[in-house]
């Protein structure tokens, strides 16, 4: 069975009626790097950078981050390589930057609402992440964007970090894609405003499912309603990649459900472009790919439209995956 898996990691990712998804990695380091080529990966979809600010006593410098973005994406030659901003808050924490005791701490100080107040700590990334694009194939993306002034205001000290890289002589790529996370429900609500912004999206289902259904992503206790099969965030997908291809940008998804083998034919139906996943999830997904056909992909989802528990949308999905078997 793994021999069978390898030998597929070569093929190119396309379905039977030559539909074709990007199957990428989720990383978080230059070694996570290396695992998720040998699994077949074509890129890199979502790289988290907070865990190049964690376990350390101080803040990585702009030479430090410059170094570990450069070398991934020299890694991927020309395959591309989408760069997070810092998402600390919620459940990462940084022992050298203390954060304001919170109740709610997924709904509070956290992700881009710190990049957008600590400027100074925004721009050093922002300048490292500039200079590595040299290197490779970057682009930029933002996370927990709700609304449209937030990514203009990021935009704003993107082009300071411009200015300055600009005047001081130092190359970087001035045309660099960019991209927001769509995992909060505001963002679905104005996706077509949002799309309107930027070059891309990336979903991000595992906040999307807490912040939709209400349910901490780290609680056990509730842990049985994070559903990711419910009919609520079948409609948030369904109206996020509309909203996306009506004004002509790319949609990807990185959360864990991208790795699914069950929603596979969802995003086939939706005509997603990227999957993103943990390395271990990208030969058994590609497997599936490689049999599962877009057509019958599209049969599937519309039945899926008029289920009204995620029993029964979990149901039909499985019973495809057996059949195929
Ligand atoms: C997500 O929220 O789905 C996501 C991919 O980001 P993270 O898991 O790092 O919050
Ligand atoms: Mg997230």
């Amino acid at each position: 069975e793994k021999e069978k898996l390898h030998r597929i990691a070569s093929h190119q990712s396309i379905t039977p009626d030559g539909k074709s998804v990007q199957l990428a990695a989720n990383i978080s380091s230059f070694k996570e790097l290396e695992i998720a080529l040998t699994s077949g990966a074509t890129g890199v979809g979502l790289f988290r950078t907070e865990f190049l600010y964690m376990d350390r006593n101080r803040f990585p410098k702009e030479e430090e981050q410059y170094e570990v973005y450069a070398s991934v994406a020299e890694r991927l030659g020309s395959e591309s390589l989408v760069i997070r901003t810092l998402d600390i808050g919620g459940d990462k924490q940084l022992d050298y930057f203390e954060l304001p005791e919170e109740d709610n701490p997924f709904l509070g100080y956290r992700a881009i609402r710190i990049s957008l107040v600590q400027k100074e700590l925004f721009k050093t990334q922002l300048r490292a992440i500039l200079r590595a694009g040299m290197h490779g194939n970057i682009k930029l993306l933002y996370p927990l964007i709700t609304s449209v002034e937030e990514v203009r205001a990021a935009n704003a000290i993107l082009e300071e970090a411009k200015q300055e890289l600009r005047s001081e002589g130092v190359p970087f790529a001035s045309n660099m894609p960019i991209g927001v996370m769509i995992e909060v429900p505001a963002a679905v609500m104005i996706a077509d405003l949002l799309a309107q912004e930027v070059d891309f999206f990336s979903i991000g289902t595992n906040d999307l499912l807490q912040f939709t259904l209400a349910v901490d992503r780290m609680n056990e206790e509730i842990s049985h309603l994070y559903e990711p099969f419910h009919p609520a965030l079948l409609r948030m997908l369904q109206s996020t990649v509309d909203a996306a291809k009506r004004h002509g940008i790319k949609v990807g998804v990185c959360g864990e459900m991208a790795g699914d083998l069950r929603a596979l034919p969802i995003w086939l139906s939706l005509g997603v472009e990227e999957l993103s996943m943990s390395a271990h999830s990208i030969l058994p997904l590609k497997e599936r790919l490689l049999k599962t056909r877009q057509q019958e992909s599209l049969a599937i989802f519309r039945q899926l439209q008029y289920c009204r528990t995620s029993k029964e949308i979990i149901a039909h999905l499985e019973s495809f995956l057996e059949k195929q078997e």
